[in-house]
This record gives C-alpha cells, structure tokens and sequence, in this order.
C-alpha cells in the first residue's frame, strides 16, 4: 500500500472519499476546472527544470528564455487541462506574462544563484512495513552553500494572497518523511509564494513534529485495517467530487436543512429543535 500526502488528506476529511478517489480511482463526478490552478503549475514546472537541468546548463537565464520556455511548458499544459475561461480573470496570454514576469522576479531575487543548491520536485519514499510505504514530492529542497546539513524544505505558492489556503499539515507530512529519509531535521519549512517573491516561515519544533507523526501513524493504522466509513460534513463534502448521488452527504444536509416555510402548519410560526 501506497500513502501520499493526498490519499492521507482525502481520509482524514472522509474516509469513504479516501476510498473512492485512491483506491477505487473511481472517475469524479463533477467536471473538474483546472484555471484556477494554471499559474501554479505552470511556475511550478518551470522551476523544477530551472533548478533540477537549466540552471547547470544556462549560469543566466535572461527573461527572453524564461519567456521561451514558458511558452513551451504552458501548450503543453494547455493540452492535459481541462479549463472553462472564465468571463472576466486573467485570459489565457495574461496568466502566461505574469507567471513570466513573476518567475524571472523570484529568480533575479537571489541573482539565480539560490537555485544552484535547490532541488525541485523532490521525491521521497519511507519504507513502514513489509507492505505499507509513505511517499511524498517536496516542491523545493534547499541546502545551504556552505553547510550541507542547513536544509530549508518549502512549498511553493501560486495564490493572489498571502496566507490563504495555507495548509501546515503538508509541510509537515514533508518534514517528518524527509527526516525519516535521511536523519537530518531541517532547520525551517515555508511556503513560497511566487506572485510575491515572499518567503513566510511556518513554526517547527521537537513537540510539533512529535504531535505530528502521532496523529499520522494513528492514521495510517486506520488506513490500513480500519473500515471505510463516510464522515460527511460540509467542509469535506463541499468541493468533494463524488456528493452527487453519495447517500451519506444527502443526509447530513437533509438534517441541517431549515424546514421550508411551505411545512410548517398553520398556528404554527416556527419549528423548535
Ligand atoms: S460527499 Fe462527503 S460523505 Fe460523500 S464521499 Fe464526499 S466527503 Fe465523503
């Protein structure tokens, strides 16, 4: 058995969605809209071939290049996504100046140099059990130049705000895996957001980290051995692709419905619970 850092969100949400999506690899049921997220992996791809090939390859790379390369990767992308443009939001020439314009930005930050000692898309693989393995892909491993053991792990961003969506819990997974992997602890985590060129550190300790790998292995006994049971609510089942038709979603929304007006009988001005 295979667990990602993915298939363990999906349970920890709900178990049966877990189940459906990782296991079942069962189609979703809702039309998926990559838009939103093509800026994100356009840059993201970007550096994982700037930092793992071009950068040995080209000391400098001039904006000119980036633009070249990008151009390349984006109609690759382009053709694997499924994307409904949106009437108003940047159209599709916009989202690919300004991921140009921003991944020159982030490298000029640091005259490209940074990237000399930074890997990208990193995978990582950590044995538990004679059947049983944890994976995960770390977006940037950072080492430093003059000490090998001053590692930064980081997550790169793509979003319009600094601090949304943030999920502490992936870098996390990374740290602990990395360390498992390799016996050194790095000395700070982050996330990276690249229409910012702003770095922002997240906390980490010996508790955390302990805390962490507590909950973790719980988990992954349950995902394991436990049995695969819908925990519906409406953070999970909201953009959960499988609720058309998913019986225990339906009831959960059923009993938090208000009743309509229309039921209530006359003399009757409201429903106590
Ligand atoms: S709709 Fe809700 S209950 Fe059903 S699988 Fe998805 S997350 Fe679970």
């Amino acid at each position: 058995m295979n667990i990602n850092y993915q298939s363990w969100k999906a349970y920890v949400e709900c178990p049966k969605k877990y189940f459906l999506r990782h296991v079942e690899k069962k189609p979703p049921l809702v039309p998926t809209n990559d838009y939103y997220r093509l800026y994100g992996i356009l840059v993201q791809q970007f550096f994982q071939m700037f930092c793992n090939i071009w950068r040995f390859k080209i000391p400098y790379m001039p904006i000119e290049e980036v633009r070249f390369k990008m151009n390349v990767l984006y109609k690759n992308l382009l053709a694997v996504s499924q994307v409904t443009w949106p009437q108003s939001g940047p159209g599709q020439d916009e989202i690919l100046e300004q991921a140009c314009l921003d991944t020159f930005a982030v490298m000029d930050g640091q005259n490209q140099n940074y990237f000399l000692n930074t890997q990208s898309e990193v995978d990582i693989s950590v044995t538990i059990s004679s059947d049983v393995n944890i994976n995960c892909r770390v977006d940037f491993i950072h080492k430093d130049a003059l000490d090998e053991k001053s590692i930064l792990i980081f997550d790169g961003k793509g979003t319009d705000k600094i601090g949304k969506n943030i999920d502490k819990n992936q870098l996390y997974f990374y740290t602990l895996l990395y360390y498992k992997h390799t016996g050194t602890m790095p000395v700070g985590i982050g996330i990276f957001y690249y229409r910012f060129n702003t770095y922002s550190p997240i906390p980490l300790d010996g508790k955390i980290m302990d805390s962490f790998q507590t909950k973790l292995s719980q988990d992954v006994t349950n995902m394991v051995s436990a049995p695969i049971i819908a925990t519906p609510c409406s953070k999970s089942c909201k953009y959960c692709e499988y609720r058309p038709g998913c019986p225990e979603s339906t009831q959960y929304f059923a009993k938090r419905a208000k009743p309509s007006k229309l039921d209530i009988p006359d003399g009757v001005t409201e429903f106590s619970f």
